[in-house]
């Protein structure tokens, strides 16, 4: 099997539960409870893990989204409905209430 990686959220030691009602694995930190997801292979449930972003890269994620979001009402401002622009506006405001969401637990 292959090593756990330590918990991105705490730096806490990962394990592998077994469930056996829903014979799934559920990766997870023994010190925060952080989990990711469910499988029913034990080593895609291990890859899951390992791949998972550590914090600053999912703040950097939602912040580029944001932007994106930003940007996209900015360039079609006057061309699509207002209705549209709003929610790309709302959108961004959102995700960047996402990112400080996240950057306050770190
Ligand atoms: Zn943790």
């Amino acid at each position: 099997m292959a090593d756990l990686k330590s918990c991105p959220f705490c730096g806490g030691e990962a394990e592998i539960w077994e469930d056996k009602v829903f014979c799934t694995y559920v990766p997870q930190c023994k010190e925060c409870n952080a989990q990711r997801g469910r499988y029913i292979n034990k080593e895609n449930a291990i890859k899951a893990w390992n791949t998972r972003k550590p914090m600053e890269a999912v703040v950097a994620e939602l912040e580029k989204r944001a932007n994106d979001n930003d940007r996209a009402a900015d360039r079609l401002s006057g061309i699509e409905s207002k209705k549209k622009i709003t929610s790309w506006r709302a959108r961004a405001e959102a995700l960047r209430d996402a990112a400080e969401i996240v950057r306050g637990k770190e």
